[in-house]
């Protein structure tokens, strides 16, 4: 079968454009090689596994876990059912520290539940005089983080850790997390991809704010003078982490909206120094 009628053939159940994902994949190949190869046969192994990776698809299982790969911030990170899929709303987040850390001699950034690593991983390469620490609870999200820092060529210290436990006295000059943040009862988790992914990841809680508040319990000892701690979350919840951020200690709160105009990062400083304000 040519690779034009396998194409016709997977549209009947997939998005044609995942379905030439999932053969980009299969052929390791790019798309433009697809394209202009439309007449090319497809040998009969070939055949089989693209077909079977449609019917997983078609089941619900993510192009990116049978990709084994998600682009973020226009790096390939791989990635596993251990981790989330990296999200473009994400990449704001990385833009915000970026900022923020930018200006530093040598930014020490702590990234909380780094999941895949793509956001340490990023901001280790995009920020080449960091120091950039990863933290996550899970061994196996650690060794994809570690497998993406090495491919990548990132500087990454990873540490196995529930948020703050294991990190010790160190402070930093951002702290940034993309914690789990859906509401227990929130319909979408049994939905789409989401079905698929590791639930510790998104769900938090009856209001989704667990992390967050745990988070933010030790975030303020582990912040230098000044340091800021940047936080995700969703769509509804941009009132109530402003709040948290203030009980937590913390000034200058920010909240910054997502390319969907939806308020998904805030963002909170360390005063700058620890004198007790005059009354
Ligand atoms: N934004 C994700 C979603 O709702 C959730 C990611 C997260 O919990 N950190 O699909």
């Amino acid at each position: 079968m040519s690779i034009a009628a396998a194409l016709q053939a997977a549209r009947q159940l997939i998005p044609v454009a995942e379905a030439r994902l999932l053969l980009c994949h299969q052929l390791g190949c790019t798309p433009a090689w697809l394209e202009a190869h439309r007449d090319e046969l497809l040998n009969a192994t070939q055949l089989a596994a693209f077909e079977s990776s449609i019917t997983r698809r078609a089941a619900g299982e993510p192009v990116a876990y049978l990709c084994g790969v998600r682009e973020f911030y226009g790096r390939d990170f791989s990635v596993s059912p251990a981790v989330l899929i990296p999200r473009p709303e994400t990449e704001l987040l990385v833009e915000l520290v970026l900022k923020k850390a930018k200006d530093l001699a040598q930014p020490c950034i702590l990234d909380l539940g780094t999941g895949s690593g793509c956001i340490a991983v990023t901001l280790a390469l995009e920020l080449p005089q960091a120091q950039v620490s990863a933290a996550d609870v899970s061994a196996a999200a650690l060794a994809i983080a570690s497998e993406n820092s090495r491919r990548l060529g990132a500087s990454v210290r990873l540490v196995e850790s529930d948020w703050f436990s294991a990190v010790g006295a160190e402070q930093f000059d951002v702290v940034v997390a993309n914690p789990p943040y859906v509401p227990a009862n929130d319909p979408h988790l049994a939905q789409g991809d989401l079905r698929h992914e590791p639930i510790n990841a998104l769900q938090s809680g009856a209001d989704g704010l667990d992390a967050i508040r745990q988070i933010l319990a030790h975030a303020y000892e582990h912040l230098c003078a000044g340091g800021w701690l940047l936080l995700e979350h969703g769509y509804d919840q941009a009132s109530s982490v402003a709040g948290l951020l203030a009980v937590a200690g913390l000034e200058a709160i920010e909240q910054h909206r997502d390319l969907a105009g939806i308020v998904r990062v805030s963002g909170g400083r360390k005063r700058l120094t620890d004198a007790v304000p005059a009354r």
